[in-house]
């Protein structure tokens, strides 16, 4: 049976649980011990899949097609182990589960109530896979406080009594705002966040507080006396240079070890620390920076490409060098040209949805093929390089996409890439119709493709001629255009085992320019970068000159 870790959050959103959470998990595992990460999020959304990037940041896919929240990232890049479909829950799923019972009569004509029902709910997903790890850690989206979260506070509640004494923990982290007029950290807010707990029952164990400045010891002192925790379990949290100091940094706070006393593990084992000190000397000493040009339409708000930006910075690792990455809005480059990609070292043009924007990525991609500057094409970004490409080399200037204008019925384009309608899944045939609802449309999931030997997206993964990353989009580059596209000079290089679904393609003649119909950003590593970034970041060096 696992032990538990529950994280909440007080004060403030936005403190960085997610990243506390990974990191706990990744000194656990220095010291020996198997995890798993867990996130409970409060909205009513099902799941995050139709969400707005703009508003919820990117969509994180896992191998077994789940669309879940970013902090699900978080925890993959930290701990490596493969994030689930039950590793993330919104109360939205939550209810609908309940409804679905409700309405196929599970409950026996009962009236249906948050507690028992939801409760329950809440705590059989909490509880699966439970022998499979030593500890299971659940972040439980929000603020206490929040209307929405209470349902899963008190699932927590009950869960803690239910299992046998000592086998379950609460983290809790909190903001110590610095007040310049009288030059003093705040605890009371801290105080009130705690007391808002215990009123539902719960009491941390462990405090994480966040705090822009060194917290004194008389004022740990002081929360610990308040807020019925150990002095040696408030631990200080303070800002980072790069998040992937956050092991580091909580181990020298001394977080895994008040976690372990929480459980009375003793003696604790000793941490393996190495492969942190090797991210961070890998951060620390690079020499020279490449800058690379990120062409899309969800520029305003990072998060919406968290995966890509941890991608390059763990590309960058790999090479030694700094990444620095600028935002390109693609409807700007459509309007003052593609001039605005000037010295840059490299292009991506990532993932995205809708006809918005594409021009600029076509013109983007366009730019990479004739300037012969490093490319990567992610998923749309892989469709703009093939309809470029129709449209520029092979004679097809009316080439585009359908789901350009699905809208109009019949698109205006000679689409060359289609809406996919069926496709095998492993022994399964899949099928969808354009009116299927948003939710559940896409290709989701980990696929594999196999690669032609010896081509430059083999090579990068090491001579693999079969690889697996995850998908998630609707339309598919069509096959029939494969020859007209290989005589026009853009190679395809990976497909779908059945030969169908194009996965790849790249110009021979051109020194890096790689399209992938997959993400291979969301299984990229600081300890273990994706291949594809790794070399494009390489032949972005090549290009900067710095190798
Ligand atoms: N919009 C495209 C599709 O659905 C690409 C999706 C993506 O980039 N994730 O096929």
């Amino acid at each position: 049976m696992a032990r538990y870790i529950f994280i909440t959050g007080g004060v403030v959103s936005s403190l960085g649980k997610g990243l506390a959470s990974a990191a706990l998990g990744a000194l656990l595992q220095a010291r020996g011990f198997t995890v798993r990460l867990r996130k409970l999020d409060p909205y009513l959304n099902v799941d995050p899949g139709t969400m707005s990037p703009f508003e919820h940041g990117e969509v994180f896919v896992t191998d077994d097609g789940a669309e879940t929240d970013l902090d699900l990232g978080h925890y993959e890049r930290f701990t490596g182990v493969a994030a689930r479909r039950t590793d993330s829950v919104s109360s939205g799923r939550i209810y609908s589960n309940v409804l679905e019972k409700e309405r196929r009569g599970e409950y026996l004509g009962k009236t249906i109530q948050v507690i028992p029902h939801v409760t329950n709910e809440i705590k059989d997903f909490i509880s699966i896979g439970d022998d499979e790890v030593d500890f299971m850690l659940c972040e439980i989206g929000g603020t206490v406080g929040d209307i929405e979260g209470l349902p899963f506070f008190e699932a927590i509640r009950q869960f803690i009594h239910e299992r046998p004494r000592g086998q379950c923990i609460l983290m809790h982290l909190t903001l110590l705002p610095y007040l310049a007029a009288s030059g003093e950290l705040k605890t009371k807010p801290t105080q009130h966040s705690v007391k808002e707990l215990q009123s539902i029952g719960l009491a941390p164990d462990v405090l994480v507080c966040r705090s822009e400045h060194p917290i004194p010891e008389k004022e740990r002192a002081k929360i610990a006396l308040f807020c019925n925790v150990r002095p040696d379990a408030v631990i200080p949290a303070y800002d980072l240079k790069s998040i992937y100091e956050a092991p580091l940094a909580y181990h020298r706070a001394g977080l895994d070890r008040a976690v372990l006393d929480a459980f009375q593990i003793s003696p604790a084992p000793r941490p393996d620390l190495s492969k942190w000190e090797d991210v961070i000397d890998r951060l620390e000493n690079a020499e020279g920076q490449v800058n690379i040009a990120v062409v899309g339409k969800y520029t305003q708000l990072e998060d919406a490409y968290k995966s890509i930006a941890e991608a390059l910075t763990h590309g960058g690792m790999a090479n030694r060098v700094r990444v620095k990455a600028d935002w390109v809005d693609s409807e700007k480059l459509e309007g003052e040209g593609a001039h605005l990609l000037d010295g840059y070292h490299g292009i991506i043009v990532p993932g995205g949805f809708g006809e918005r924007g594409t021009e600029g990525m076509l013109a983007a991609a366009k730019y990479a093929r004739e300037k012969k500057v490093p490319y990567l094409g992610i998923c749309l970004g892989m469709q703009m390089a093939v309809i470029e490409a129709a449209r520029n080399l092979a004679g097809m200037p009316d080439a585009g996409s359908e789901e350009f204008d699905h809208e109009a019925g019949k698109t205006r384009f000679t689409p060359v890439v289609y809406h996919l309608k069926e496709w095998v899944q492993g022994n399964y045939t899949v099928q969808r119709k354009v009116t299927d609802d948003k939710g559940g449309t896409m290709r989701l999931g980990a696929y594999t493709a196999v690669l032609t030997p010896e081509s430059r997206i083999s090579e990068v993964y090491g001579g693999a001629v079969q690889i697996e990353d995850r998908h998630r989009h609707r339309y598919e580059v069509d096959a029939t255009y494969r020859d007209a596209l290989e005589q026009a000079g853009l190679c395809f290089s990976g497909m779908s085992p059945d030969g169908k679904l194009p996965e790849a393609v790249e110009y021979a003649d051109h020194p890096w320019f790689i399209g992938v119909q997959s993400h291979p950003e969301l299984k990229s590593k600081p300890f273990a970068p994706a291949p594809l970034f790794a070399g494009f970041v390489r032949a972005a060096m090549q290009e900067g000159r710095l190798v």
